[in-house]
């Protein structure tokens, strides 16, 4: 028998194995398997089927050893990896990489030692430098290391050099060893050194610790909390932790009582989220409004005729609650759901609002988590087929889902559904849509500005539509001021970046003891950095973009490749003290409203202050308790958050939205802005949102104004008509990256030429992307625009001939393709 496997490489073939004939009965399609692959290297690998035909030409090497005795891909997963790499052009291996989490395919590392039979001995030949005695005494302490650790160790930037020379003279040997990432999580547990029937030691043990109070109790609530005078019910082990707490001992008397010999402790690996979790499942809805029924019976009689709903339902709403509901269904039904949401502040927020509802069925899955955290959801879901909701961003729907039968994508118009880099360049939207028809699920798309593909779909009869046109309980959409910046400066009504207007509303908004929150897309101090005596400004070493200042860490930084440098006092140009910043990024921001509010408490959300998982949650449970009163963040805060106190939206600079090169443009505006206006006033009072902008007449600040939707719909989907657009058209983007520029341009220009040749005028470019140089690559881009309902699979079938006939050029050969399918 043999076994094509998938290996977590960007390679787009699978590979043949032969099966061993005392492993054939354990494997099956969907197992892990350790296999070997190159000279030294292992991998594991996902069997992708099993056959009888011997591969010609070639040796076939066996398995190793498979991983588990039961699948841990299941059948529609492995489907789903092969519509992605299909659809998004890259390789399944490349999907395989990305879906399953670092502690589920141990591979093997290259681990360094040195030769036993070394000898540094006067008489050696080889002549060693410094450098060398360096590695080889860091190899005679540690034994075994890899090569990585050698170079944090030795700090030598030519390490891998130096060991090649070691290993030429047979000094240094290399081995590859596999090895396991995945920590189980333990705790400990208490229990009794004799078996329950032994009462004549259990009387023993209550004379030995008659002398202190503390340890009996202790004993006695032990004896309670383990089920041990219930004789024919289950002896539990207790959880330390659990003893202490309910005892109230102390770790001290816990030790006395195991010095004694009357208590030991044990160590067991637990599955973070089946035993951590027992908070009760106690299914309890808020009651629908009229219109939120409305919507919810429509969407379900909906999805009779049609599979994909879209609930178009602005801001305040309720969507949430009509998810809530349909929820609830599905997990009566004994489904599983899949809720996605854009944005990890998001899920730190609705999973205290689901974790009341649905208790220990709720399951939260981001990047945020550790990968062993990761590792345990997918054991949870592996283990069995119980109904469960997974609130996740992108990456869940990778997870081995049973029996999905709900998916629900809330702001489905979201950019960050998708992926940029690396590959797989999926959209998670549109791929939790096909693994919902995989598995013959219904889905969900929910958003206050749905995007316009979305939207035409969902217009056009191949989606159900649903419409919620009022905030819950009477609330009212928040009142839009849009401040013409240019006035107010001739008028001298600005102070930093603040215009009198929106000082007012603030004020007001801090008398009426309420909350703001104010927008602005850049993180960092001051976008700009410039010598005011020779005109220098700090650009990236590896990216053709400038650098941005970082207050805090006294940094400049680079938001493309995370390149650092120090501010320089003086200007390293002209040697004079005339480096001075300008513009507004977040940081700075927060410091002037601060400055401006003295009394205001004021916190910050953006990438720079969320760095982990906590973060996030302190600052959205601090902000929701009402501990701060002013909010400033990136597009972070524009994101479906629901906080009650919220009166007022500030906008500072509204033209790095609307000025943007690129057919989405308007889209993005239009979205992000209405988006961070739904925070206001989503209770009783009304909210007010003030935008700041040189250019108040923008066509998208007058939809924003009348949240007109329907408007600025049709407005743009004209345009995407006229201009050849989606939905009226497909767009791929290519994009070619090397580090020399001419090869770049070259590889480019002959690419494009091909192209046309095939596709005519549905090619443009190459051109210049926005940034041309990111992280040391220079970077040219096509754009392929194919007519709406021609054959995808025949496009990208002639694309993968095109670039397979380039193949042999050089410049191409060194430059990387990777293609767009589907740019936001
Ligand atoms: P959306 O997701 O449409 O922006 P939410 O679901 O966040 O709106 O609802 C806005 C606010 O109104 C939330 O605080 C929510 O708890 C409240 N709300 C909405 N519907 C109900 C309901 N049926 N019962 C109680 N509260 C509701
Ligand atoms: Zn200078
Ligand atoms: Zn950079």
């Amino acid at each position: 028998m043999f076994a094509e496997v998938i290996l977590p490489l960007p390679l787009y073939s699978t590979f043949t194995y032969s099966v061993p004939e005392d492993m054939a009965d354990g494997v099956q399609v969907g197992s892990r398997v350790l296999v070997q692959f190159g000279k030294k290297k292992f991998y594991t690998a996902i069997v992708e089927c099993l056959h009888s035909q011997k591969p010609e030409g070639y040796d076939v090497k066996p398995l190793m050893a498979v991983l588990d005795s039961s699948p841990v891909v299941r059948y529609p997963q492995l489907k789903l990896w092969h519509w992605i790499a299909d659809y998004y052009l890259c390789a399944p291996g490349e999907v395989y990489k990305a879906a399953v989490p670092t502690g589920l395919k141990p591979e093997s590392e290259t681990y360094l030692s040195l030769n036993p039979d070394y000898e540094p001995d006067e008489r050696n030949p080889f002549k060693i430098t410094e450098r060398q005695a360096i590695v080889i005494q860091f190899l005679q302490e540690k034994k075994r290391m890899r090569l990585s650790e050698l170079e944090t160790e030795t700090k030598f930037r030519n390490v891998a050099a130096i060991v090649n020379t070691l290993m030429d003279a047979g000094i240094v040997e290399i081995d590859e060893k596999v090895v396991e990432r995945y920590r189980p999580k333990k705790t400990t547990y208490m229990r009794l050194t004799f078996p329950r029937g032994d009462s004549d030691r259990l009387h023993e043990a209550f004379e030995q610790v008659k002398r202190s109070r503390m340890q009996e109790t202790t004993l006695i609530a032990y004896l309670d909390m383990s089920g041990w005078m219930s004789p024919n019910g289950e002896l539990r082990d207790v959880e330390r932790d659990k003893l202490l707490a309910l005892s109230g001992t102390s770790p001290a008397v816990l030790r006395a009582l195991v010095e004694k010999g009357i208590m030991e402790t044990v160590k067991k690996s637990i599955n973070r989220f089946t035993a951590a979790d027992d908070t009760e499942e106690k299914i309890n809805l808020s009651p629908l409004s009229a219109a939120q029924s409305a919507a919810l019976n429509q969407i379900t009689d909906g999805f009779r005729q049609q599979p994909v709903q879209l609930l178009h339902g602005v801001t305040g709403s309720g969507k949430t609650e009509v998810y809530t509901h349909l929820i609830a269904r599905a997990l009566a039904q004994g489904d599983q759901v899949l809720f996605l949401v854009p944005e990890i502040s998001l899920t730190t927020q609705l999973s205290d609002r689901l974790r009341k509802v649905f208790g220990r069925r709720l399951l939260v899955y981001h990047s945020k988590f550790s990968d062993s955290e990761r590792v345990d959801i997918w054991r949870r879901l592996l283990s069995g087929n119980e109904p469960l909701v997974v609130l996740g961003v992108r990456s869940s729907v990778f997870l081995p889902f049973a029996r999905l039968g709900l998916v629900i994508v809330d702001e489905e118009h979201e950019s960050s559904f998708k992926q940029y880099d690396p590959a797989p360049r999926y959209n998670a939207r549109d791929a939790a849509l096909v693994l919902a028809s995989m598995h013959g699920a219904k889905s969900l798309l929910g958003s206050a500005t749905p995007s316009i593909e979305t939207y035409y779909k969902a217009t056009s009869g191949k989606y159900g539509l649903v419409t919620l046109s009022e905030r819950f309980d009477g609330a009212t959409l928040p009142d839009v001021e849009i401040i013409d910046m240019k006035e107010m400066r001739k008028k001298k009504e600005v102070k930093g970046i603040i215009s009198s207007p929106l000082r007012r509303r603030i004020l007001d908004t801090l008398t009426d003891k309420k909350q703001a929150i104010m927008f602005q897309n850049r993180r960092g101090f001051a976008p700009v950095v410039v010598c005011e005596q020779c005109g220098w400004s700090p650009k990236c070493h590896n990216c053709d973009v400038s650098l941005v200042y970082h207050k805090n860490q006294g940094l400049l930084r680079c938001h493309y490749c995370g390149f650092t440098q120090m501010l320089p006092k003086l200007c390293p140009a002209c040697g004079l003290n005339g480096v001075r910043t300008f513009g507004y990024g977040t940081e700075r921001i927060a410091e002037e409203i601060q400055a401006a509010f003295p009394d205001s408490r004021v916190t910050r959300m953006d990438l720079d202050t969320t760095r982990n998982k906590e973060a996030y949650q302190e600052i959205i449970e601090e902000f929701s308790r009402h501990d701060s009163d002013i909010l400033v963040g990136t597009q972070m805060v524009t994101k479906g958050l629901d906080f009650g106190d919220v009166t007022t939206v500030g906008v500072l600079n509204a033209d790095t939205l609307l000025n943007f090169p690129d057919f989405r443009s308007n889209e993005r505006a239009y979205n992000m802005l209405e988006q961070v206006a739904g925070r206001a006033g989503r209770r009783k009072q009304r909210g007010s949102v003030v935008i700041q902008t040189v250019n108040p007449d923008h066509e998208v600040l007058q939809y924003v104004k009348s949240h007109d939707y329907a408007t600025y719909y049709h407005r743009e989907l004209e345009d995407r008509r006229k201009y050849l657009y989606p939905p009226f058209t497909k767009v791929i983007n290519i994009y070619i990256k090397n580090k020399d520029a001419a090869g770049c341009d070259r590889a480019a220009i002959k690419l494009a030429k091909s192209m046309i040749g095939v596709f005519g005028s549905r090619v443009l470019g190459p051109e210049k992307p926005f940034v041309s140089r990111v992280a040391t690559y220079y970077v040219q881009s096509i754009m392929l625009k194919i007519e709406a309902g021609a054959s995808m699979k025949k496009v990208k079938d002639l694309l993968r001939q095109i670039t397979a006939v380039l193949s042999s050029d050089p410049d191409i050969r060194t430059s990387q393709l990777h293609y767009d399918v589907d740019p936001v």
